[in-house]
């Protein structure tokens, strides 16, 4: 199982420090899930250096295709692992939504952080809209298959984020879940995380679901005693 943690645009550094010792020490102990966090890039040294010695690993947000250039705003590869950053996000839904985002920037994103040697995790799923019109395994399937042709070797996480139940507080049934997760797998089969409201409550029905491999958690991230309680549900399952 793999907890991850998306704080969005959300802590400063002195608050990243704050967090993440509390956390550290809330989780010393759990074994047999692998936990990250992905604070702002304004934050992921001092998230670093902070949880140095823990099992808690830092991922970015985001991470651009060049090795360096005229990209004013980004953030190469190479400079998330000079920090020690392990990974980053590719293709997050608010990405692809107000920032232009597209399957094909998704996949330049995305083998560029895998040759620097970052790990991926890379978001996909379907609108309200695009569920509401019979869609989904359409943009499913383009969205993995543009990751897939792109890191074939099957080095990478996919996340399944159905975007109506981002920050809705709308979490997808574990039976709707289940099904989108078995049609991810059968086009790829890679770990697969859900994403969407997942909150302490519902936390170890949607990941004790077969074709669940963890969480990527927003809003419910942003507290320890919340994100905790969902690495929690993981463990053991
Ligand atoms: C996310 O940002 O990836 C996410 C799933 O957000 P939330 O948990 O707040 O729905």
């Amino acid at each position: 199982m793999l907890v991850v943690g998306n704080w969005k645009m959300y802590k400063t550094p002195s608050e990243t420090v704050e967090f993440c010792s509390a956390l550290a020490e809330r989780l010393d102990g759990i074994e047999d899930v692998d936990i990250a966090i992905c604070p702002p890039y304004t934050s992921l040294a001092d998230a670093v250096r902070t949880l140095a010695g823990t099992e808690i690993a830092v991922a970015a947000q985001n991470v651009h295709w060049a090795e360096e250039g005229a990209y004013t705003g980004e953030v190469s590869a190479a400079m998330l692992r000079e920090l020690g950053v392990y990974g980053a996000i590719v293709g997050h839904s608010e990405r692809r939504q107000y920032f232009g985002e597209s399957d094909e920037t998704v996949a330049r994103r995305a083998v560029a952080a895998r040759a620097a040697g970052l790990e991926v995790i890379a978001c996909v799923g379907e609108s309200q809209e695009e569920r509401e019109s019979g869609q989904t395994e359409l943009v499913l399937k383009l969205q993995v298959e543009a990751v897939k042709d792109a890191l074939p070797d099957g080095d990478v996480v996919l996340a399944y984020e159905p975007v109506w139940a981002i920050g809705t507080g709308k979490t997808a049934t574990s039976e709707l879940a289940q099904e989108a997760h078995a049609f991810i797998k059968s086009l790829y089969d890679v770990p697969v995380l859900y994403g969407g409201s997942v909150k302490p409550e519902n936390a170890a029905e949607l990941m004790g679901m077969p074709g669940i491999d963890g969480a990527l958690v927003g809003g419910a991230s942003l507290e320890v005693e919340s994100f905790a309680a969902i690495v929690e549900a993981a463990y053991g399952l």
